[in-house]
């Protein structure tokens, strides 16, 4: 089993990468943010619980996104591996996600970080604003999600950096470019099947 963690701000293009990374090696992709919005939508008490902080740029407690990689894990038995696409985001996630993944007789291969820098983040995230229909891509919560990953998520990339599996990668030109950067750091592990 290969699992990865595609690391980085918001607006770093952990989304779009994560797409083709699922295609060319195959495999299962776990986006907390997606699962997020999926309960929100579908009015859930999660749903409705996870919403209040979503729409202010704050994290979701911790307990509530690791219950939803433990059954996203479970539902996928025979994958050859997983992708974590916003996750984990705080230390407390990422020490959890390490006892799950022992207790499931597995562990985080590799990390892979997408650098972009600020000015170029926010232009993004506003752009997305324009097209996106989520209720947090205005320029007012951007900021605050921006905030709270320097204060919460960049130590995540320390955590890993200290285990030796980190590696940083430009995130800031072309699409197609940033994924043949990824794909250089993943070949060393696993074969593309596509
Ligand atoms: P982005 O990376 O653009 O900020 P996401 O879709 O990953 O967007 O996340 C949107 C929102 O969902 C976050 O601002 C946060 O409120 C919540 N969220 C997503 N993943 C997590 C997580 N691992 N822990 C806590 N909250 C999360």
């Amino acid at each position: 089993m290969f699992n990865l963690v595609l690391f980085g701000p918001p607006g770093s293009g952990k989304g779009t990468q994560s797409e083709n990374i699922v295609t060319t090696y195959n495999l299962q992709h776990i986006s907390t943010g997606d699962l997020l919005r999926d309960e929100v939508s579908r009015h859930t008490p999660l749903g409705t619980e996870a919403k209040k902080y979503m729409d202010q740029g704050m994290l979701v407690p911790d307990e509530v996104v690791i219950g939803m990689i433990d059954s996203k894990i479970d539902e996928n038995p025979d994958a050859r591996g997983f992708i974590f696409d916003g996750f984990p985001r705080t230390r407390n996630q990422a020490e959890s996600l390490d006892k799950l993944l022992e207790f499931k007789n597995t562990s985080i291969n590799l990390v892979l970080s997408l650098e972009v820098n600020e000015t170029d983040l926010i232009k993004r995230l506003v752009l997305r604003g324009q097209t996106s229909g989520r209720s947090d891509d205005t320029e007012e919560v951007i900021t605050k999600r921006i905030k709270e990953y320097h204060l919460k998520t960049q130590p995540v990339a320390d955590y890993y950096e200290t285990q030796g599996k980190l590696e940083r990668v430009a995130g800031d030109n072309p699409i197609p470019e940033t994924f043949k950067l990824l794909t250089k750091n993943i070949n060393k592990y696993l074969l593309p099947v596509a």
